[in-house]
């Protein structure tokens, strides 16, 4: 969290934006006639959201990893300190936890008491409103649409089914429930429920490139997208704002190889993997950077291939918060799949060309017997990208002394 929180709760930093005050008591006003009645709901509702995303906190402690709160216009958001060593279902009971906390501390006892004490005024009134925040909203809050906690939950369940993240389907299912939600509220007169829809379906097809030149990126935030280029931009880190490689967010396209990294990755070519793995090893100790942690985790799974580890390499690949495309693919080939693997390769080294994973995959498919059908593959597309792209691998093959296999791509095409 990088300003001051103003509360700590169960020893969680909590910062409230002033969006959040505003949005809360917009709500207020328009539910209730009288401002007393508004600032009551404007209590419960902080109240209510401050528990649900105690309830992602308490999940993450669990984990072994703390967190930070942050509440805002939206709603709120818990921010893990690292959560790269989550497993896909420890990560669907973190996103979870947040709307079944609140719904059994709150909605569900709010309900019991509506239904065997059936109170009139004030009482009654907090009680209907503890349970639409609690049990109708915590409800909403699980629907498909990222990146809202049930965004993350059918994220998750996509890449437990399929073994790998499809930010593509997950962005279009978004949009799709949330057209579905904006109807439902607008016929149940819920205003600001067709409004937050309509902002999950600006978010989405900012990822799919549709809008916008990148992708609007939020808390909770997860899954990579292509843009209208065909660039591959990684997924944020979990739960957390902005910026891959620590800047504004706004350059994102333009990617800066941090100095530590580009010596890892020299390291690598200079075949001295273990240098490589101190350099990035250096880096997750000193960098706050997540974008920068990620890299150096990147580095490491290299190493350790460079090594013939591959089973270390798996162990810390799965550990990668969001690993690239590239090194997804050269896994899948280590791991025994060469033609999906290869296949998908093809298409990661074009996404990935400013990656520095991409000129390693290019070499590492030269050592491991790989490079003509990496090459096939990219001849088969036919497209003057793909033929472009050939042409890369053949100086990058010569700029790195291996001459022979230079010419060999050379007479492939
Ligand atoms: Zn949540």
């Amino acid at each position: 969290m990088p300003r001051e929180p103003h509360l700590h709760a169960f020893g969680f930093p909590v910062r409230f934006e002033l969006w959040f005050w505003i949005s809360a008591l917009f709500i207020g006003l328009r539910g209730a006639d009288h401002i007393g009645y508004a600032l009551l709901w404007v209590g419960l509702v902080t109240f209510s959201i401050l528990v649900h995303e105690l309830g992602h906190a308490f999940a993450y402690r669990h984990y072994g990893t703390e967190s930070s709160i942050s509440m805002h216009g939206l709603g709120g958001a818990t921010r893990a300190e690292s959560a790269g060593h989550l497993h896909a279902k420890q990560r669907i009971v973190v996103s979870a936890a947040g709307a079944v906390t609140e719904m059994i501390l709150l909605g569900l006892p709010a309900w019991i008491l509506m239904q065997t004490w059936s109170p009139f005024g004030l009482a009654g009134l907090v009680l209907q409103w503890l349970f639409w925040i609690n049990v109708v909203w915590a409800l909403v809050n699980l629907v498909p649409a990222s990146p809202m906690d049930g965004g993350h939950i059918f994220d998750e369940l996509v890449y437990l089914k399929t073994g790998e993240h499809k930010p593509t389907l997950v962005s279009k299912v978004s949009i799709a429930t949330s057209v579905v939600m904006i109807v439902i509220g607008l016929l149940n007169g819920l205003t600001f429920m067709a409004f937050l829809f309509g902002y999950m379906i600006y978010i989405n097809l900012g990822r799919l490139g549709i809008v916008g030149n990148q992708a609007s990126l939020t808390p909770n935030d997860a899954g990579g997208y292509l843009d209208r280029n065909g660039t591959y931009h990684s997924p944020e880190p979990r739960t957390s704002k902005r910026s891959i490689f620590g800047g504004s967010g706004k350059s994102e396209s333009k990617k800066v190889t941090p100095d530590w990294a580009g010596a890892g990755f020299a390291s690598l070519r200079s075949n001295n993997p273990r240098e490589a793995m101190e350099h990035a090893a250096n880096a997750i100790r000193t960098s706050k950077k997540v974008g920068e942690r990620r890299l150096a985790g990147e580095v490491i799974v290299w190493s350790w291939l460079h090594q013939n580890r591959l089973d270390r390499a798996n162990v810390m690949f799965e550990d990668l918060d969001s690993p690239t495309l590239t090194l997804q693919a050269i896994l899948r080939v280590e791991n025994g799949d060469d033609h999906g693997g290869i296949a998908q390769l093809a298409a990661a080294v074009q996404a990935e060309s400013d990656h520095p994973s991409s000129i390693e995959a290019v070499l590492h498919v030269t050592r491991s017997g790989h490079l003509k059908m990496l090459v096939g593959c990219l001849l088969a597309e036919g497209t003057p990208a793909a033929k472009g792209h050939v042409v890369r691998i053949e100086s990058i093959l010569s700029a790195n002394n291996l001459s022979n296999e230079s010419a060999e791509v050379a007479r492939l095409h």
